[in-house]
């Protein structure tokens, strides 16, 4: 056997010529020289295969991706024996002008090889994009509280919450963007892309603030095609009237808060101050009594057995308390006291020592 190309009889022959010519003649790889990727300019989201994938992928990440999609390797070589570089030479516009250098080893012999190719961005817009742009939205998000006004930390609270929750989502939903917030004399209304968004938004607030949450939903428009409606959910997110520290009625009998989550409220028995968590569905069995603020100091003047006589603040008169649990004991003749009136009753606070 000799080779057609050289004349070779020495070197073993592959596909109808000797190694040596083959060499010569082998592309490590094949590589188109213009490749085209479609890319949204807002998201950097890509088309390809009829539909938009992924975004927040860095540009030059998109180029590499697209050069590596284009590549072809040569069946002869092996992916083990084979390193390839590929390198961004230059932007002009939108077209990247790419270097890539390919080194295998085949037949024991290593060659190295280096080609060019052009990646071009063609920018447009994808329909997660556009339906930004254009102010679409699926839910609306009411901040309110119960029965009196935000005040300005809530509102600052809620703005961060809101931030950071459609930041943290917006991998898993495109959709999670805030399309407008509207200012009320009663509150906040926040326009939100989807209404996924906006419900994890309302969850949100509530695990920092409690709360109440209701949910309605509003028919937009009906797709003709189909009959299936568009539905605008506007979730009403309520904070509570009474806030840790304040005094309520709950059972016929009177209670402080004693912390507020987004699972329950902590409340104290007044008169024998045991603790009983209670979930947000007996809200609206909760009568709100007083603020924190109305809690008064006064002396303790005396005690016995069963007894134990404090000042009435507001008019010095001395009021008998019952002795009924372990914590008044603690206390001791000319202590100050906190206490709260409600319904002309003091009630002897729990203070922390
Ligand atoms: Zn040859
Ligand atoms: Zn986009």
């Amino acid at each position: 056997m000799f080779c057609p190309e050289c004349g070779n009889t020495k070197s073993p022959i592959i596909e109808g010529i000797c190694q040596n010519c083959f060499l010569k003649k082998i592309s490590i790889l094949e590589i188109p020289e213009n490749i085209e990727v479609v890319v949204c300019a807002h998201c950097n989201a890509k088309f390809e295969e009829g539909k938009w994938k992924e975004s927040e992928i860095p540009e030059e990440e998109i180029i590499y991706r697209a050069l590596e999609r284009s590549i072809n390797v040569d069946p002869h070589i092996s992916q083990d024996k084979l390193e390839i570089e590929l390198e961004i030479i230059q932007m002009r516009g939108t077209i990247a002008e790419c270097y890539i250098e390919a080194e295998a080893e085949i037949f024991g012999e290593t060659i190295k090889q280096s080609f060019e190719s052009e990646v071009r961005l063609l920018r447009n817009v994808c329909p997660n994009c556009s339906k930004q742009q254009s102010g679409y939205y699926e839910s609306v998000v009411q901040f309110r509280a119960d029965n009196r006004e935000l005040t300005q930390y809530e509102m600052d609270k809620a703005d961060k919450i809101i931030d950071k929750t459609l930041n943290n989502r917006f991998y898993k939903d495109k959709l999670a963007y805030l399309v407008q917030k509207t200012k009320l004399k009663e509150g906040y209304d926040y326009y939100i892309g989807s209404y996924k968004s906006g419900k994890k938004i309302a969850d949100a607030i509530k695990e920092e603030f409690g709360g109440i949450i209701n949910e309605s939903p509003r028919l937009i428009s009906q797709d003709k095609s189909t009959g299936k409606g568009l539905y605008r959910i506007w979730i009403l997110i309520r904070l509570p009237k009474f806030k840790k520290g304040d005094f309520i009625k709950y059972n016929d009998k009177y209670w402080e808060i004693i912390n507020i989550d987004g699972k329950r409220i902590l409340i104290q028995d007044l008169d024998t101050f045991e603790k009983i968590p209670l979930q947000w569905k007996e809200y609206e069995n909760i009568e709100y009594i007083k603020e924190e603020k109305s809690i008064q100091t006064t002396t303790l003047i005396s005690k016995s057995p069963l007894n134990m006589q404090i000042l009435d603040p507001d008019d010095y008169t001395v009021v008998d308390i019952p002795i009924i649990n372990e914590y008044f004991n603690e206390v001791n003749i000319g202590d100050e006291v906190k206490i709260i009136k409600i319904e002309n009753q003091l009630y002897l606070l729990q203070t922390e020592k």
